[in-house]
């Protein structure tokens, strides 16, 4: 078996935990398709957290880091105090994102497949995304892309027929805004093609496509338009301030957890860079919240803890084009954690080999995003619980 999962395989995973330790709830929402985004909890205890994974779907390591870390508890290898902490986990905030990216990636690499075996698609993968960053950089090339060519039978026909609607929505959406052969592979969007963490009622960003502006996305993947609905990058589905479904259900789900308990903290995975990005001090003003200087240290210092543990940089400057950058200002020190140091996702993040000679950054990719992270939540858990007991008193 390899390291890869697929939305089913993710599903049947998470099914199958001992329901003593961690519960199944009702879902947050549904998509625009049908699909449910599941809820599950760990703890009973008066401090409540929140940990999601795979807002975009390409960032599948953010999946499955999630649902590693909840089977560590399942299995008692780690232990957060259950009368302490009640810990809520949205493992697939992007459903129908991660049934296109995870079939895309079935239809070349299969899952009886050997470890050893399976790495090779990823080196190949990695490799091909870098060739074709550095052909956009010295020639500007905007073609075909190597790592598009691997997945290039992946086109919407091959998904299943339980997702009968999305498929056919899919197959117009390629045809309609003339999407590249095999982009399928790189799918950070919802299945509408919205990408969800672009999808705000302001920035900067959903002004310029609302003004018909042409805006490619960068490197390897500059063959893919941000202004149009697709694989990347889209803010809205008709027009600007609408908010796709899975947003909706996010943020309130954030706003019952804060209103109703003590929300302490959050946990928002995405790939990769090896960053913690916090809400601190930036030139433009907040939409949303005017934090004290005092607020944006207190984020620091829980930042901090975490970034620290395992070597990551910290970056707390702030541009508020995006929806996490609503969820951190809004909802008590929101973290958002880039993991892995190199880039070309959804497969490269899944290297787990010490290449002789090579970078550190390139060594043991999977297994030290895994067990680094772990340990860093571990960690910045008390350090939340602090901060959210100093400032409740003042
Ligand atoms: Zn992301």
């Amino acid at each position: 078996m390899g390291k890869i999962l697929d939305y089913d395989e993710m599903n049947e995973i998470l099914d199958n935990f001992d329901s003593k330790i961690i519960r199944k709830e009702k879902p947050i929402g549904y998509t625009y398709f049908g699909l449910p985004i599941d809820h599950y909890v760990y703890g009973h205890g008066k401090y409540h957290v929140i940990i999601t994974g795979g807002t975009h779907s390409s960032e599948l390591i953010s999946n499955v880091f999630v649902l590693r870390f909840m089977e560590k508890l399942c299995t008692r290898e780690i232990n957060i105090d259950d009368n302490l902490y009640t810990v809520h986990f949205i493992p697939i905030v992007n459903p129908e994102g991660t049934v296109i990216v995870t079939s895309a990636i079935r239809s070349l690499i299969p899952r009886d497949i050997s470890e050893e075996e399976e790495q090779t698609y990823f080196l190949t993968y990695y490799r091909n995304c870098y060739i074709e960053g550095d052909y956009a950089n010295r020639y500007g090339d905007h073609g075909y892309k190597l790592q598009q060519m691997m997945f290039r039978h992946a086109m919407p026909d091959i998904l299943d027929d339980r997702y009968k609607l999305l498929k056919e929505y899919l197959k117009k959406l390629f045809k309609e805004n003339d999407l590249p052969t095999g982009c399928m592979i790189n799918w950070s969007s919802n299945g509408r093609g919205v990408d969800l963490n672009s999808n705000i009622e302001c920035g900067e960003f959903a002004d310029r496509v609302e003004s018909g502006e042409e805006i490619h996305a960068s490197l390897h993947l500059n063959n893919i338009k941000r202004n149009k609905l697709g694989p990347l990058g889209c803010p809205y589905f008709n027009e600007k301030g609408e908010i796709e479904k899975e947003n909706e259900a996010l943020f309130n789900f954030y706003n019952e957890i804060k209103t109703k308990y003590d929300l302490i903290g959050s946990f928002i995975y995405h790939s990769c860079g090896n960053i913690v990005y916090y809400l601190g001090g930036a030139e433009e003003e907040n939409p949303w919240v005017s934090l004290t200087k005092k607020d944006e240290e207190e984020n620091y210092n829980v930042a901090k803890v975490y970034a620290d543990k395992i070597g990551y940089k910290l970056d707390g400057l702030e541009i508020y084009t995006t929806m996490d950058s609503k969820l951190k200002s809004l909802f008590p020190v929101t973290l958002l954690i880039e993991l892995g140091g190199v880039r070309a996702t959804p497969l490269s993040q899944f290297i787990d080999i010490n290449l002789d000679g090579s970078d550190g950054n390139f060594k043991w990719v999977y297994s030290k995003i895994i067990e680094s992270n772990t340990l860093a939540i571990m960690e910045t858990l008390p350090i939340m619980v602090k901060v959210y007991e100093r400032n409740r008193n003042i």
